[in-house]
Order: C-alpha cells, then structure tokens, then sequence
C-alpha cells in the first residue's frame, strides 16, 4: 500500500512571495530575494501542483518545499495545467531514465561507496528501467554535493521535470556523518528517488500537501519504503517490496 508515494505535476499560475517558515535551507540567501519572471513561473508551477504557499521556502537559485525538495529558479515548468501531464509530466522520460548520469561533486567523493550503494538499490530492480551511473567528466543528468542544511534535513532532491531527472542533490554530509554506512546510503537512495519522481509514501501522515498520487496498483501507506519523509537517520535502508513494485509500475 503505499498510499500515494509519489508524485505529481502540473501547472497552474498564482503569484506570490514564500513565507519562510523553516529556514533549514541555504542561509546564505535568508534576506530577501529577487523573484524574476521565470522564478515566477516555477512559483506558480509549485503552487498549481497544490503546495501550500506557506510551504514554500524561497532561496536565491531555487524554492525548497517540505525541506527536501528542491525546485531550481531555472527549471524547465512544463506546458499546460490537466489531469493527463499531471502525471506523465513528472516522469523521467523512457530514454532518460534507462540512463540517469549522476556525477559526484569532489564535496561527495568521501562518501562514493555509499552513494555506489544506493545506485546498486535503484538498478537492481528487476523489471525496471531506472538505471544510473556515475560519470566523472562530460555531460551528467544529476549533480550530487555536500551542502550545509544545518540540523534536521539530511539531503535534498529535486523532481523531474522535461523528462530529465532532477538535476541536484544535495547531502547534509556532516549532519549524516555519524549515522551507519547503511544510512547514509539510506539518505542517497531517499533523495535519488525524488530525483525520479517519488513522493513521500507517508505524506499524509506528515501533513504534506497536495496529497501523493498513488502509484497504479500500488496504493497506499508503507512502513517499509525508503521514500518514507522524515526518519534521516532512522529509517528503511533497502528498497521495500513496496517499492519495487512502485519503480516497475512506473518505469518498465
Ligand atoms: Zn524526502
């Protein structure tokens, strides 16, 4: 059951300024930014895919929503609002996602087993065509780097959008330093799975809006996911049957 662990977009326009709430993200940007036309237009894409404006944290480059997900200022926002791209719009396209290059910023290089680890989960799906791998120079689909996200977030990841995977991740690499090895991979893994569209299979406990829409066959809550928000530190580290089931339905 996993209610709902993933996704979702759309578009809608609004405008507005984010209240920041929890300042967890970038403190070098605390003061107020300048929000250009095209930040707009990710504003309001956030906005139209249902997140409440007071959930929404303003940073320089980018708007962070329930402290892990980032939306970067220069994203691609996808075409027009409806139900059919709601979904699909979300999706890492079926070219892409057999070949997700992530590079490792020289910042992450210490923890290269670890993010190795849950590249190893997400390929070895059977059935499934999400495959990543690491470049080291050239073109990459997805950065991954230590960042300062001070106490309480592990990482962060950013959705898909123009059927790439999210372009960053981001590691609190001193805040998970004393966690296990399989937990540091837990965070990676958590965070790679944003990166192709997954939501937080325990949103609505956590309060998170708009509500997840269910993975087709895969509906509802999971104690097991790894896509569960909220348990740096404490929660799965292997992908759970769950999971599984959840990649294949939607890349296959
Ligand atoms: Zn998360």
């Amino acid at each position: 059951m996993k209610k709902n662990m993933f996704l979702m977009l759309a578009v809608v326009l609004t405008i507005a300024i984010a209240s920041c709430k929890k300042s967890v993200n970038d403190p070098a940007s605390a003061p107020k930014v300048e929000t250009t036309d095209q930040a707009k237009k990710v504003y309001n894409y956030i906005i139209g895919l249902g997140f409440p404006a007071h959930t929404i944290v303003e940073n320089k480059n980018e708007f962070i929503v329930e402290e892990d997900i980032i939306f970067p200022k220069n994203m691609q926002v996808p075409g027009a609002a409806g139900t059919e791209q709601y979904y699909t719009g979300s999706l890492v396209s079926p070219t892409n996602v057999t070949n997700i290059r992530l590079y490792i910023d020289p910042s992450m290089t210490s923890m290269a087993s670890e993010i190795n680890s849950a590249i190893s989960q997400w390929n070895s799906i059977s059935g499934c065509t999400i495959h990543w791998s690491v470049v080291s120079s050239g073109t990459y689909d997805v950065l991954i780097m230590d960042y300062n996200l001070g106490s309480g977030v592990c990482g962060q990841g950013t959705f898909p959008s123009g059927g790439t995977a999210g372009n960053l991740i981001r590691i609190n690499k001193a805040y998970i330093a004393g966690n296990s090895f399989a937990q540091r991979a837990r965070t990676i893994c958590h965070e790679m799975g944003h990166n192709v569209s997954f939501r937080h299979t325990n949103w609505a406990a956590r309060g998170e809006t708009p509500a997840g829409i269910d993975v087709p066959g895969v509906p509802g809550t999971d104690a097991s996911s790894i896509m569960n928000g909220g348990q740096c530190g404490s929660g799965a580290t292997v992908l759970s049957a769950k999971d599984i089931q959840a990649a294949i339905a939607l890349y296959h």
